[in-house]
């Protein structure tokens, strides 16, 4: 029995990565001390897992800034306008992360995409006509040599070519199997160097095996291993899946020659399955049977069950992670504020180590039952653990259809909203947050160190949020909002304020590049035991005679950035988490708040990569735990919801279900093709279509915003569409959240005219 590790965290215990890439950025380091701290996150990575025993050590697991971003180098794929610039290497693989400003030269970054259904964003390839593909860099080489020179023979980890394939973007007419002969050579030299360099294991992921695969796909996966692992020498291959299971290859991924195959058993649903009904004998199965993406202590009963099982399949086994640790925390030995009575039910990557290793030794004993790593475990899953509250899990128990549902019909409620509000046409709004500058980030921290009272905070904050009013009421605004100054994080303040969940001092795990978060855990019944919101937002309400927008962070949302529990299934803490905010809602709206905005900016993060495990299952409860949130309100309040990435072209009847009566999303950077999509899809709520993008620091001019809006009304009728940015001020300064907004009022007051 051996034990390996499918990748394991790399921005160091302490963001030593971030910070160091943070200055270089701002030109406090150079390249070669950045690499020097990179260097020794990996040395120390490859000592942690040796010193715990692992038997197969992954590399090139590190990344300066992303993994895409390090095969989007190695293969060459580097685009055009990038190359051009003449830069260092270093410096160009910035580019593509960062952007390039220089004199007249304003280069934008490739842009980012969720991997997967999880909350890390990777850089999208973008492959032009023309572009002939070759291995053009070192560094996996390099980390593997350095792993050789401490006498660890490491497992290089690299995202395999199909995978790399399909999540490119082809900017000509290109498809992915126009490169699939370039990707055979490059992996073929790969194995070759690798071979040379006496490595034993070469990891290639594909978790685009998890997806839905067409016959054209398969074909192109067959095709490119078949010629690639006919070049593979002394060096035994594994293709890598994960987050979910290979439904659609699996016969051929078993029928290929590589040594081994690893697979995600839990989040796999089928997984199982397959193995039973047939798993070559010659092949490693490396089986993922710790979770790579959630921080719970592993079950080992139900593992060495399983194992037992699996191992009537006769092939070699490897207890592995289920996908890359880089989306649990370092250890939990940095934790000091979680009781021992929480911690001992947690394991992050240093933790999960132990695991495997307790695993392996479990899986060899004749009689693990009677050892103590057994026993310990057993004990825990057998003891129920704090945090039940029955009065809530009944409470989710008794739902029935009718709680789910809001009356009076769509239509029926937009008519009385438009008496009652009396509107201008080409109602604007923003979606909540106003800039969070330097001072309130300092009130913030002073307040956490307690250096200013309570009282005297929230005297701050209420300043900050009445000059936001005053400067909203001058603009010229019709909707406003509070500002959001007294919430750090909107899943982290919603969740302070519930019972039921757990918070890390140092839990970061990576966002993208340099971004890191720090995800709550949710550990027990969640319940909403004060107000959270009320207060401030009565205030900013008794600011002005205009409408102030109340703003609550949906259930979704909730679930989806923070780690759930396992001991409950999604759906029940969804509802639980709905159940908590409606009160909230309704609380809202008994202290005289008219629009309530509930933000799903993660609604579809969880979403099954596959088809058909959406509908039932997902989305269903998604839905339900959003109108839960919402079904009890008045006819006359008015709904509004928030999504972030109008990646949503393809769940648009969904969203229609959600019931809202107002929905405003991210636009200004897609094509707008998603406003044909709704109205082919009889949308019933009015739209707000982001009209300028609120992460760049770029201010739209006034004419900018006209041309858009003309484009949008010849899609959307006018008396449905808001006119509002496309995500919150937050990252702004003032000056260019203020200028953007006058941008937009002036546009729309020329509109109006015009449309009259
Ligand atoms: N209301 C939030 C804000 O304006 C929404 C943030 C988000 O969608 N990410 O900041
Ligand atoms: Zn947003």
């Amino acid at each position: 029995m051996k034990t390996s590790v499918t990748g394991y965290p790399h921005i160091g215990a302490n963001r030593e990565l971030k910070f160091a890439n943070e200055k270089y950025f701002r030109k406090e380091i150079d390249i070669y001390e950045l690499l020097e701290t990179a260097k020794e996150l990996a040395v120390q990575n490859y000592e942690i897992q040796r010193d715990k025993g692992i038997d197969i050590i992954p590399s090139n697991d590190l990344t300066l800034y992303d993994a895409m971003l390090d095969t989007i180098f190695l293969v060459g794929a580097v685009p055009e306008r990038y190359r051009k610039l003449g830069l260092s290497k270093a410096e160009t693989y910035y580019a593509m992360a960062m952007g390039h400003q220089n004199g007249s030269i304003d280069l934008k970054p490739l842009s980012m995409k969720k991997w997967f259904n999880t909350n890390y964003h990777y850089v999208v390839p973008e492959i032009e006509d023309g572009t002939r593909l070759m291995l053009s860099g070192a560094k996996p080489f390099y980390l593997f040599e350095l792993g050789k020179d401490m006498g660890i023979i490491t497992k290089p980890v690299l995202i395999g070519p199909y995978t790399f394939l399909k999540l490119a973007r082809y900017t000509g007419s290109g498809k992915p199997s126009d490169y699939a002969d370039d990707m055979i050579e490059i992996y073929s030299r790969v194995l070759e160097r690798f071979s040379l360099l006496g490595a034993e294991w070469v990891e290639f992921d594909e978790p685009c095996l998890v997806q839905d695969l067409s016959w054209e796909d398969v074909k192109l996966f067959t095709r490119m291993y078949s010629e690639i692992l006919r070049n593979k020498c002394n060096v035994k291959v594994l293709c890598q899946t994960y987050f979910g299971d290979v439904r659609d290859c699996y016969i051929e991924m078993c029928s290929m020659d590589f040594d081994g195959i690893g697979i995600d058993f839990i989040d796999g649903a089928f997984s199982h399955k397959f193995i039973r009904n047939g798993f070559p004998k010659e092949k490693v199965l490396f089986a993922g049977v710790v979770s790579g993406r959630n921080v719970w202590r592993n079950n080992y009963r139900d593992t060495l069950e399983w194992y037992r099982k699996m191992s009537r399949c006769g092939s070699e086994i490897v207890f592995t992670t289920s996908c890359s640790m880089q989306l649990v925390p370092y250890s939990l030995k940095y934790e000091h504020k979680l009781s021992d009575e929480h911690k001992k039910y947690l394991a992050f990557a240093e933790e999960k180590l132990g695991e495997l290793a307790d695993l392996k030794k479990l899986a060899e004993s004749d009689e693990p039952h009677s050892l103590p790593e057994f026993r310990a475990n057993y004990q825990l899953f057998e003891t129920v653990r704090s945090g039940a509250d029955t009065e809530i899990q009944n409470n989710v128990r008794a739902l029935a259809d009718v709680d789910f549902v809001r009356t009076p019909a769509h239509a029926e409620r937009e008519k009385i909203h438009k008496t009652a509000f009396g509107l201008p046409v080409l109602p604007t709004t923003t979606i909540g947050s106003f800039p969070q500058t330097a001072e309130i980030r300092a009130i913030r921290l002073a307040r956490r160190r307690g250096e200013i009272s309570a009282a005297e905070y929230e005297k701050l904050i209420k300043k900050k949020t009445a000059s936001c009013i005053e400067a909203q009421e001058k603009l010229g605004l019709d909707v406003l909002v509070g500002g959001e100054f007294e919430r750090s994080d909107m899943v982290e303040f919603f969740a302070q304020s519930l019972d039921g969940f757990l918070f890390t001092e140092n839990g970061w795990v990576q966002c993208y590049g340099t971004r890191c978060v720090k995800p709550p855990i949710i550990w027990g019944d969640v319940s909403r035991s004060k107000p959270v919101t009320v207060d401030w937002t009565v205030y900013a309400q008794s600011l002005t005679k205009k409408l102030v927008k109340g703003i609550v962070t949906g259930p979704v949302t909730m679930l989806n950035w923070s780690y759930p529990r396992e001991d409950l299934p999604l759906r029940d803490c969804a509802y639980q988490i709905a159940l908590a905010l409606r009160d909230e809602v309704l609380d809202l709206e008994a202290n005289g708040i008219k629009v309530i905005q509930i933000d799903e900016a993660a609604f579809r993060e969880r979403l099954p990569i596959r088809r058909a495990d959406r509908k039932h299952g997902y989305l269903e409860w998604a839905i339900g735990a959003f109108r839960l949130v919402h079904s009890g309100v008045k006819p006359e309040t008015q709904i509004h919801t928030h999504m972030c990435y109008s990646e949503f072209g393809d769940i648009i009847d969904e969203i229609n279900e959600l019931d809202t009566d107002v929905i405003n999303f991210e636009a200004a950077c897609s094509d707008l093709t998603i406003l044909d999509a709704l109205s082919e899809h009889e949308f019933k709520a009015q739209v707000g279509p982001g009209v300028y993008d609120t992460h760049s620091p770029r201010v739209p001019s006034e004419d900018e915003i006209t041309q858009l809006l003309y484009r949008i009304l010849e899609k959307i009728p006018v008396d449905k569409l808001w006119v509002n940015p496309d995500c919150g001020l937050k990252p702004r300064t003032e000056s260019e959240a203020y200028a953007g907004l006058e941008s937009i009022i002036s546009a729309v007051k020329k509109m109006r005219e015009a449309v009259k």
